[in-house]
């Protein structure tokens, strides 16, 4: 009776361990072949605006178009698409380089407030309502000023981007060692099966594939090397249909 119980015990670790193991294995897979698209993704986002900045200019020169003010502007906006995009992937390759330098000082966090009021306007804007929370006692992070202005922007971005009632709320509380920053949003939320990836370079949830956002799929994963070059951490809960809260930890100077 005894060996029966502990072959079942066994079983049962058993499969659990491979559960585990395939779920690791999964990821790894899924990240390894994120990895050999990189190449693939970068050739592929370059050659859609060139494409259409070189099928314009043709048809102009053909006397197809007229170079009218608007035509212009939608040229200026390939471009722009394309510099956006250089430029992370040149932040991202700093980044995972671990070649970044950072101009840490000791910083409080309501110092930068004052660098996020344009989100309330964009956000009002489109009837949302936005909130900055930095309680008075917070303590001073150490923190390159310019990059975390930066994480909190992107984080920022993306809420706005994928929310279009409710609010969108700035805080940051006090943590074991440091703060705790968070970005917290009533839109889209994130699917559970996308949840492990997103802070992956090129990763976009299906929806957000189109070029209609703008995204390049690159912020995430600019922002979280941008905090774990800080020595922090980041964090994401999300919930499809209810929202999402992105978490960021950011050490205290000692
Ligand atoms: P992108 O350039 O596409 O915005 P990011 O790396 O910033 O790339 O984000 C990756 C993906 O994570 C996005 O395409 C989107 O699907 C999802 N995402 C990021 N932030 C949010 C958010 N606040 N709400 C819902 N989805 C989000």
């Amino acid at each position: 009776e005894r060996d029966v119980k502990i072959t079942l015990e066994t079983g049962d670790e058993l499969s659990s361990l491979a559960e585990d193991f395939n779920a690791m294995a999964e990821k790894i897979r899924k990240s390894e072949e994120l990895r050999r698209n990189l190449t693939a993704d970068i050739a592929h986002e370059l050659r859609t605006p060139i494409a259409i900045i070189q099928g314009t200019l043709e048809s102009i020169q053909e006397g197809v178009l007229e170079p009218t003010p608007a035509l212009m502007l939608s040229l200026q906006e390939e471009v722009s698409r394309m510099t956006r995009l250089i430029k992370d992937l040149s932040d991202l390759s700093l980044v995972e380089a671990g070649k970044l330098e950072l101009n840490r000082i000791k910083i409080f966090p309501a110092e930068l407030a004052g660098k996020f009021i344009h989100f309330k306007a964009e956000a009002e804007a489109k009837g949302i309502r936005f909130d900055i929370n930095f309680p008075r006692n917070l303590p001073a992070v150490y923190a390159d000023p310019t990059r975390l202005v930066q994480i909190i922007t992107n984080l920022l971005s993306n809420a706005l981007k994928h929310t279009s009632s409710g609010r969108i709320e700035l805080s940051a509380e006090k943590a074991e060692g440091g703060v705790v920053f968070k970005v917290q949003d009533t839109g889209s939320g994130i699917k559970k099966e996308d949840l492990p990836y997103i802070f992956e370079r090129f990763y976009r949830a299906e929806k957000s594939r189109s070029r209609k956002t703008g995204g390049t799929g690159l912020g995430l994963a600019i922002t979280k090397g941008l905090v774990e070059a800080h020595g922090g951490r980041i964090w994401v809960e999300s919930r499809e249909g209810e929202g999402s809260v992105f978490s960021f930890f950011i050490p205290s100077a000692t």
